[in-house]
């Protein structure tokens, strides 16, 4: 589906360098954090396969708020670079609020500035964060009829949980957000039809927080080291066995692998979500090219 998007992307892609307005996106990087870096290289060979303009600042570990709100400011002024993204997450020392704050709200193709975030909470979106949109996409590609539906979203962070929750209510899901406090989050899981995780915690989503033939999105990206996790995890001729005993070490969601007995639908980790969210980025830095050639008579 990724796929699909990507190809449904070119032609734009190509008018757009043809009128000599090629998209361009401008990531930043702060620190060696090694999944940012493996984040960026996929986002950036995204860009690669479409033909859209890229470059990455690389900050060190050791950079300050005004290093990194200077880079982005860099990125605000100019007229070939259209999508603005920065890897999350940022050193401890680094203040994500006034760097997020920072990115003109017209480049912000991640979502995540205040404006953009206010008209998605109005339904008049401009950039709808890029994995809870990834979700949207899927649910519409599949069939899966969300109005009427009760939707459960774990977790409530403003890049995944909280976006999707609202994304799903405006196509009229009956929708219950739950997070660390929730109370008796197994039973409020199992009355959903769709049910979202976006928690990070490997596999705590099991079968008996499914309702039989439930939707099922599993966002988490857990990289699992310790074999007794794996044992508890996966049963002998688990696919993802022999990666981990290759590797040492194997990617998990937040849901259990056994729910798949369960689930009617259920989306895999690695290769799920993940790749969405790289298509919608893409569609994004497009969508700001599009309009700024639009504004500019192109
Ligand atoms: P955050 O850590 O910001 O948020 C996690 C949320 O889960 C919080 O709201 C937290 O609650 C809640 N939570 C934590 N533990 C529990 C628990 N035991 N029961 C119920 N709720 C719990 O993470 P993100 O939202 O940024 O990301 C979530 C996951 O999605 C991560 O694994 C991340 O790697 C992955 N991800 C994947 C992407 C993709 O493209 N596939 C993109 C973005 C993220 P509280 O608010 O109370 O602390």
């Amino acid at each position: 589906m990724a796929q699909q998007i990507r190809v449904e992307l070119r032609p734009d892609v190509e008018r757009l360098t043809a009128q000599d307005a090629r998209p361009g996106l401008g990531v930043v990087l702060v620190g060696d954090h090694p999944a940012s870096a493996v984040y960026v290289s996929s986002k950036t060979a995204a860009c690669d396969e479409l033909g859209i303009h890229h470059e990455t600042r690389r900050l060190s570990p050791r950079a300050t708020t005004e290093d990194v709100v200077a880079v982005v400011d860099d990125y605000n002024r100019r007229g070939d670079i259209h999508g603005i993204l920065v890897q999350l997450p940022l050193p401890p020392q680094v203040d994500a609020v006034r760097v997020l704050d920072a990115v003109d709200p017209a480049k912000d193709v991640d979502g995540f500035h205040p404006d953009n975030v206010g008209r998605l909470v109005q339904k008049r979106p401009r950039f709808v964060p890029c994995t809870p949109a990834g979700i949207m996409e899927l649910l519409q590609r599949h069939d899966i009829e969300v109005a009427g539906k009760r939707a459960v979203v774990i977790g409530r962070s403003d890049i995944v949980g909280k976006p999707m929750a609202l994304l799903l209510l405006h196509r009229h899901a009956t929708v219950t957000i739950c997070h660390s406090r929730t109370r008796d989050l197994a039973a409020l899981a199992r009355q959903a039809d769709i049910l979202v995780a976006a928690v990070g915690q490997p596999a705590l989503v099991t079968p008996a927080f499914v309702k039989p033939g439930a939707t099922v999105i599993d966002i988490g990206v857990n990289r699992v080291t310790d074999p007794l996790v794996i044992d508890q995890l996966l049963e002998e001729g688990h696919p993802k066995l022999a990666v981990f005993r290759e590797k040492g070490s194997v990617l998990v969601g937040d849901v259990h692998p056994a729910v798949s007995a369960v689930a009617g639908a259920l989306t895999p980790v690695p290769g799920g979500v993940g790749p969405l969210t790289i298509a919608m980025l893409m569609r994004n830095t497009l969508a700001t090219a599009r309009a700024r050639a639009g504004a500019s008579g192109t």
